[in-house]
């Protein structure tokens, strides 16, 4: 049916983008992969990336909340999947039964996961240098002691055993070597335990990416099957191609004249007699407030830098004395290969990564998939 107001503005998703990236880093890496689709497939949409990325050969889906997990289960996706951010006082029962596995990092998660009905199928963490979550070295022993004895006991499975890199994304820095003997020492402690048939896991995108050392039995992408780089620079030269572009329509172009100043705080002033052009998208739906009079959008074949504020529900285009109309099209990031701006132009603007611009683009943004 006819919509009942045409999009204002809208993000389009290239799904086929996405099985190709999957499909070129599982090809490269040759061993399991394990697609990281949490926050909402970092703004690109949960169930449909998923789909993707396992149609790209990806052998399973991590994601940070339950709620994430569960969602891929009710829509249907029977692939492994794994969760690993849970609240103290979670209950573990539905998880098991549904077969999400469960990233583990505290002594009394364990317990719980153990102590619920059925078998829990865990990823021990263990925090070999990033200081997030994980168990540290001095309490891994124990740890995997009692994982050892609910192994034993038939209560959970240790299906997995990782951690995850806090450098991995300047490559060759001496942590990433240093996480990777730690996380073999962990492993086995494990073994010394009676623990074994785990799987080794630590590379997210960046390490996927630069060291096929740090690999070991599956790696762990996220921002690389959305084809962007975990480093900033231009994944084409890794072979992938962004799957997002944001694109809104001007809603109102006028002409004005030299010396005026545009949008709050009057922080661009017009240099000539000029056009300015509206776009109906602002903070409000992700685009960072912090690029203001910095970020670069292209209509047909230019591109042109906002003037002034970026504000909660609209920016302004300076457009010289350009044929710009209302109701053009704006592309404000997609693809560079296809002469769009890069999300990475938009992140340096903002002083953020690219991670941060896709994963909170929303709002009105209508969503399609293609
Ligand atoms: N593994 C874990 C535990 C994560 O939190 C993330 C994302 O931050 C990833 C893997 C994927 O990281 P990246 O998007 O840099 O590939």
């Amino acid at each position: 049916s006819e919509p009942a107001c045409p999009d204002q503005a809208s993000i389009e998703v290239d799904l086929d983008a996405i099985v190709a990236n999957v499909a070129t880093l599982r090809g490269r890496v040759q061993r399991p992969l394990m697609a990281v689709v949490k926050a909402d497939a970092y703004g690109h949409g949960l169930v449909p990336v998923a789909r993707a990325a396992l149609a790209g050969g990806a052998d399973a889906l991590g994601v940070t909340t339950l709620a994430e997990a569960h969602a891929l289960r009710d829509a249907g996706i029977t692939a492994r999947i794994m969760s690993w951010l849970h609240s103290p006082g979670t209950a573990y029962a539905p998880a098991i039964e549904r077969d999400i596995e469960l990233g583990l990092s505290r002594l009394a998660a364990l317990d719980a996961a153990a102590e619920a009905p059925g078998v829990a199928r865990v990823h021990l963490k263990v925090d070999t240098g990033l200081s997030r979550a994980g168990v540290t070295s001095g309490d891994w022993p124990e740890f995997v002691e009692r994982a050892a004895k609910y192994a034993a006991d038939g209560q959970v499975e240790v299906v997995g055993i990782w951690s995850h890199f806090a450098c991995a994304d300047s490559p060759g820095h001496p942590s990433v070597r240093a996480q990777c003997d730690r996380l073999v020492d962990a492993a086995d402690v494990a073994r010394e335990m009676g623990l074994g048939g785990f799987d080794l896991h630590i590379a997210n995108s960046a390490a996927t990416l630069t060291d096929p050392g740090s690999w070991f039995d599956m790696v762990r992408p996220g921002i690389a099957i959305y084809g962007l780089d975990p480093m900033g620079d231009d994944a084409a030269e890794h072979g992938l191609r962004p799957a997002m572009r944001a694109r809104a329509a001007t809603m109102m172009v006028k002409d004005v004249p030299a010396g005026t100043g545009v949008s709050y705080g009057h922080t661009y002033t017009t240099a000539t007699d000029t056009r300015l052009a509206l776009v109906p998208v602002g903070y409000a739906d992700g685009i960072p407030r912090a690029a203001s009079n910095a970020g670069l959008v292209r209509i047909g074949e230019r591109k042109y830098q906002v003037a002034g504020r970026i504000c909660m529900d609209q920016f302004v285009l300076d457009v010289g004395d350009d044929d710009v109309r209302p109701g053009d099209d704006v592309i404000i990031f997609g693809d560079p290969a296809a002469g769009d701006p890069p999300v990475e132009a938009w992140a340096r603007s903002a002083g953020t990564i690219n991670y941060e611009i896709v994963s909170r683009i929303g709002g009105r943004f209508a969503r399609h998939y293609t």
